[in-house]
């Protein structure tokens, strides 16, 4: 029944017209696809960040990316030597457009199970029109997409031998999902296993309001509070290999540029993500200060 309605709406919403936004050239910059762990590969953009997890009952994707992106993940994916219709869950790490327009066409190629964080469900669901930036024109609308499974915060997702946590790290948007497991990296001794962490995001621009003034409600009830315990959930998480939803959050070109002499290694950088949640909770904690003391 629910997937009826949802269908329903997805008739009722497609009518309505698409935002004009922003798409950054580096975001559809096609990258030659790498390996970063023994069953962790990136099939992503210059930027837009896109993972493929292997294991032998078939492969977890996080992030379908732009509405232009699926021919390009799947390419990667078989550049690689893999299936792309071996593709059989589908993750993310947060639903703004730049990260989720290509979910429906890689669900509709791939048969994958769509896997939402609950708050995000029916901004992926509506194709963005439900994102409480949506009156702002910041985001871009996308093709809706079915979830086959609502995720809460702790949640694991396990595919053959792999088990990932779902941590809720909200603000960014609601449901934002920072994700991590164990892995072996190449070079490592055969037992032992590094903690990866792909963030979800954390930054925020003018049209985020952490504090309601008459007349002008916050973003979302609570937001500046979802943002106050993503910084602490993040600063918790164990991490060697330091990923995210944007090549840009951990750095990953300059990486790359010493890749080719050091491999995989090159992202294990637990200073490096340290300093990133540190920067990024002080930029937060500043603009919210800054909106406080703004009179209405
Ligand atoms: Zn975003």
């Amino acid at each position: 029944m629910r997937r009826l309605l949802t269908l329903l709406a997805i008739a009722l919403i497609s009518l309505t017209t698409h935002a004009a936004v922003t798409i950054k050239p580096e975001w559809s910059t096609p990258l030659a696809p790498f390996k970063i762990a023994d069953n962790l590969y990136y099939v992503g953009s210059q930027d837009l960040a896109s993972y493929l997890i292997t294991t032998p009952q078939g492969n977890i994707l996080i992030n379908a990316n732009l509405e232009t992106s699926p021919p390009q993940i799947r390419a990667s994916i078989e550049k690689l030597g893999f299936k792309y219709a071996d593709t059989k869950v589908l993750l993310n790490g947060q639903a703004h457009f730049d990260h989720m327009a290509g979910s429906a066409q890689i669900l509709h190629e791939t048969h994958a199970k769509n896997m939402v964080m609950d708050g995000d469900v029916p901004v992926v669901e509506s194709g963005g029109r439900a994102d409480f930036l949506i009156d702002s024109g910041s985001i871009g609308t996308f093709p809706p997409a079915y979830v086959d499974r609502i995720l809460h915060d702790g949640d694991t997702v396990t595919l053959g031998n792999v088990t990932l946590t779902a941590h809720h790290t909200p603000g960014h948007t609601r449901g934002c999902t920072t994700w991590t497991f164990r892995t072996h990296i190449p070079g490592d001794p055969a037992t032992t296993l590094r903690n990866v962490v792909i963030v979800g995001g954390t930054s925020f621009w003018s049209d985020f309001h952490f504090v309601a003034h008459p007349g002008h409600p916050a973003s979302y009830p609570n937001i500046g509070q979802d943002f106050a315990h993503t910084f602490a959930v993040l600063h918790t998480l164990p991490c060697d290999l330091f990923l995210g939803a944007h090549g840009s959050y951990f750095d990953m070109l300059e990486k790359l540029t010493r890749y080719k002499s050091q491999g995989p290694r090159v992202f294990i950088d637990p200073t490096g993500y340290q300093a990133f949640v540190t920067e990024s909770q002080h930029t937060f904690e500043a603009a919210l200060k800054k909106q406080q003391a703004t009179k209405p």
